[in-house]
């Protein structure tokens, strides 16, 4: 099954496929057992946060897919769906064991380098498995839950409530002024350089697009209009989806949020590229939607930021329009 085209902020990492998750089979009381008994079914482990990968004969990155064990019985389990890379039905395990340091990625690392397909899988598990994990307990009454319909949802165990898994939406914004200059925010925790999109956590009663006015406004004192969805990337660190946002200023004076904001700045692309040559600033995470965001606003080929492993022609930057490229 492929992913459905996002025209405003193509392929992003972590959504280039869309794993068949075979819902049906959860209602199946049986199917855990039934498949991990099944010497045809795909395993993947997780350890801590991590998934073990080998290289394939084209030296491509590959999750390793390995037969059920007896430990699996006694294991979380999760039906994943069918396995894009075998058609054969696909389980994920979690451990306690510790991974091994060599072979074993967290998945940051490892969705710059697997196909879209294993990223999905990869995130796909991650972003479950961190459910199961906050969800020991039932949040009604609190006594034990115990997971059922093949890992998709906890059942508690003194009052039968179902709770299902949560994804928490965060927006992150581009905003531009008149002059296609970008509106970015360092929090006060990070680094000196490290400068984002502003962004937060999409708040009960909000919209996207109201979530979006609003964090803006709180972080940067910058009134905003014109908002528009780009694209959303599941982020499961733990829980999230990232839903990237457009938007034009009305207002240009910034003021940072006192104790959240430690800058705000806005930016031209030559300002930016200037500060990136000069190493006085650093560009969001490899896989994140951030970067993406950024790469499409300096002006990047599209062909150069598809795909799970973006190799960003940063010293590259082009001016919008038909005019010529300058590059370093
Ligand atoms: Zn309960």
């Amino acid at each position: 099954m492929a992913a459905p085209d996002r025209p405003d902020l193509p392929t992003l990492a972590l959504t280039g496929a869309a794993l068949e998750r075979m819902a049906h089979w959860r209602e199946e009381p049986e199917t855990l057992g039934r498949l991990l008994s099944n010497p045809e079914t795909v395993v993947l482990e997780l350890r801590g946060d991590r998934l073990e990968v080998t290289e394939n004969p084209e030296g491509r990155a590959t999750l390793v897919r390995r037969s059920p064990r007896p430990a699996d019985a006694s294991r979380l389990a999760i039906l994943l769906g069918e396995d894009p890379g075998t058609g054969r039905p696909c389980v994920a395990v979690v451990s306690t064991e510790q991974p091994p340091g060599e072979g074993w990625i967290n998945l940051r690392a490892a969705g710059l380098t697997l196909s879209p397909a294993d990223a999905d899988l990869f995130a796909t598990t991650l972003g479950i498995a961190n459910w199961h994990a906050a969800q020991s307990f039932c949040p009604r009454c609190g006594a034990p839950t115990r997971p059922e319909k093949a890992g998709w949802i906890r059942v508690c165990e003194a009052d039968a409530t179902e709770h299902y898994p949560r994804t928490d939406p965060a927006v992150i914004v581009a905003v531009t002024d008149d002059d296609d200059r970008m509106l970015f925010g360092r929090g006060i925790a990070w680094p000196e350089g490290q400068f984002s999109m502003l962004a937060g956590f999409v708040e009960p009663g909000e919209s996207f697009e109201t979530a979006a006015a609003r964090e803006v406004l709180e972080e940067s004192g910058v009134h905003i209009t014109d908002v528009r969805y780009l694209g959303s990337q599941p982020w499961p660190f733990p829980a999230s989806i990232m839903v990237a946002m457009a938007a034009r200023a009305r207002t240009l004076e910034t003021t940072p949020a006192p104790g959240e904001m430690a800058e705000v700045r806005w930016l031209s692309r030559d300002e930016y590229a200037a500060l990136l040559r000069s190493g006085s600033i650093r560009v969001p995470g490899g896989i994140s939607v951030a970067r993406k965001m950024i790469a499409q606003w300096l002006g990047a080929d599209p062909s150069d930021v598809a795909g799970g492993a973006p190799q960003l022609p940063w010293q590259v930057v082009k001016p919008p329009g038909p005019t010529a490229a300058t590059t370093e």
